[in-house]
């Protein structure tokens, strides 16, 4: 067995996209007489700063002997256009199976899914298990190559893509996707297929808007469901089809840290206490401050703002739902002391407020007597000692909530796929 490792060969302005390549690397494979027996769609952090679109690295599992796959490699990586100088394609090539890659390349996968990576640990790594590199430009698509080889081994959870690929002569041009279509077959297929359309935006999510030639990749549990879904949508003519096993859709960039011990650039499930009423910023982004769990509000010493931006569109009113008091687990990326929300569960909500009492005369709110004086009712003469407790009728349940189809990440979970404590409200 030989297994390929692929990446950064995506470029913002030609439009070019890894998946795309490895495709085009396979399909040359297959002519020179190999067998290719699946193709790996690896997404790994979503945060670093060298990430090309979609952060994605390939791996292709194939019996053609290394040779022939660095040939291959060699005649494909200038498919990865790299007059953009930004993308910087790297390949690697294993002599061995997928399943049996060392634990440092396993490792490395695993890690590369969490954090950040460098280049030179890249190298070191792929050197010490044997691995023959073909790059162009800087070879910084090695780490996501070698994560991509590893990654058979670094994963337990996989699902799987189906994406179409546009003829070259029409790439750039609009696509041309029935979208009934789309949404017919997403709703026979749901949800053993999830997250092709986002029914509250009535958008077809999974044909995507930027150039180049994914015409549309349909995601889902099982190979025979996403390639069903993917044949009956009525398009454009498909100049090329492939199925990819993938980690996409299970939060593997995802570690649980206490709220204290986030670092930047990492993404995280923390639990934590609502510290203040949410509050909706100036292009309609909405966020809340969370402390400790375990901290009263006059001890809390550590605090991070959550964000629920636009784009979350109608996830913000859940998030605008939480009140001081509330506890949540939350999900997402934390950078420069602001949690990205993807997900979030309610695990208890306060239901009662402190609030000014009304006078028992006249039912008005009494005002502030003064400091440590109680409230009165001018009007009325009346008196109280304090605020009052009163019952809070919540616009939220226990459980978790999810940002909607249109602005998941590629790697996040959504809830629908189940495995989650506590009750789900799974968007669609
Ligand atoms: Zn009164």
């Amino acid at each position: 067995m030989t297994v390929i490792g692929l990446d950064d060969t995506d470029s913002r302005s030609l439009g070019m996209c890894t998946t795309y390549v490895a495709t085009r690397v396979a399909k040359r494979l297959v002519q020179a007489g190999g067998r290719v027996e699946e193709l790996l769609l690896v997404r790994l952090l979503p945060s670093v700063e060298y990430k090309t679109r979609g952060n994605a690295a390939l791996a292709i599992h194939t019996d053609v002997a290394p040779e022939v796959a660095r040939e291959t490699l060699d005649s494909t990586l200038d498919l990865a256009m790299t007059g953009d100088d930004r993308t910087n394609p790297g390949a690697l090539v294993a002599d061995c199976s997928p399943g049996d890659v060392s634990d440092g390349v396993a490792t490395f996968a695993k890690r590369a899914a969490r954090e950040s990576c460098s280049l030179s640990r890249a190298r070191t790594v792929a050197a010490e298990a044997g691995f023959e590199a073909v790059t162009r430009g800087t070879g910084r698509g090695l780490v996501g190559a070698l994560a991509a080889i590893g990654a058979d081994r670094a994963f337990d959870e996989w699902t799987y893509e189906c994406i179409t690929y546009r003829d070259k002569s029409v790439w750039g041009t609009p696509r041309d996707v029935d979208k009934e279509s789309v949404f017919t077959a997403a709703q026979a297929a749901y949800p053993t297929v999830w997250d092709t359309v986002d029914l509250g935006e009535c958008d077809a999510v999974c044909v995507p808007r930027t150039p180049g030639p994914v015409l549309y990749g349909i995601r889902g549990e099982t190979p025979t469901a996403v390639c069903a879904v993917a044949d009956s949508i009525e398009s454009e003519p498909v100049d090329v089809r492939q199925l990819f096993r993938t980690n996409q859709g299970t939060d593997a960039h995802i570690q649980d840290a206490p709220l204290r011990a986030l670092l930047d650039g990492r993404c995280y499930r923390t639990t934590a206490r609502v510290l203040e009423r949410p509050e909706t910023r100036e292009g309609g982004h909405v966020f809340v401050g969370l402390g400790q769990p375990d901290e009263s509000e006059t001890e809390s010493s550590e605090s991070i703002l959550a964000a629920a931006f636009e784009p979350t569109k109608r996830f913000r009113d859940h998030v605008r739902a939480l009140r001081p008091g509330d506890t949540i687990t939350a999900c997402g990326e934390f950078t420069d002391g602001t949690l990205k929300l993807e997900k979030f569960r309610v695990r208890d909500l306060v239901d009662t407020e402190r609030v000014t009492p009304p006078c028992p005369s006249c039912e008005r709110s009494m005002e502030s007597a003064g400091r440590d004086a109680g409230y009165r009712c001018r009007e009325c003469g009346t008196s109280a000692p304090g605020r009052i407790e009163r019952s809070l009728e919540r616009d939220i349940e226990a459980g978790w909530y999810e940002v909607p189809p249109c602005a998941r990440r590629h790697i996040a979970k959504p809830l629908i796929r189940g495995g989650f404590d506590g009750a789900t409200h799974p968007e669609r």
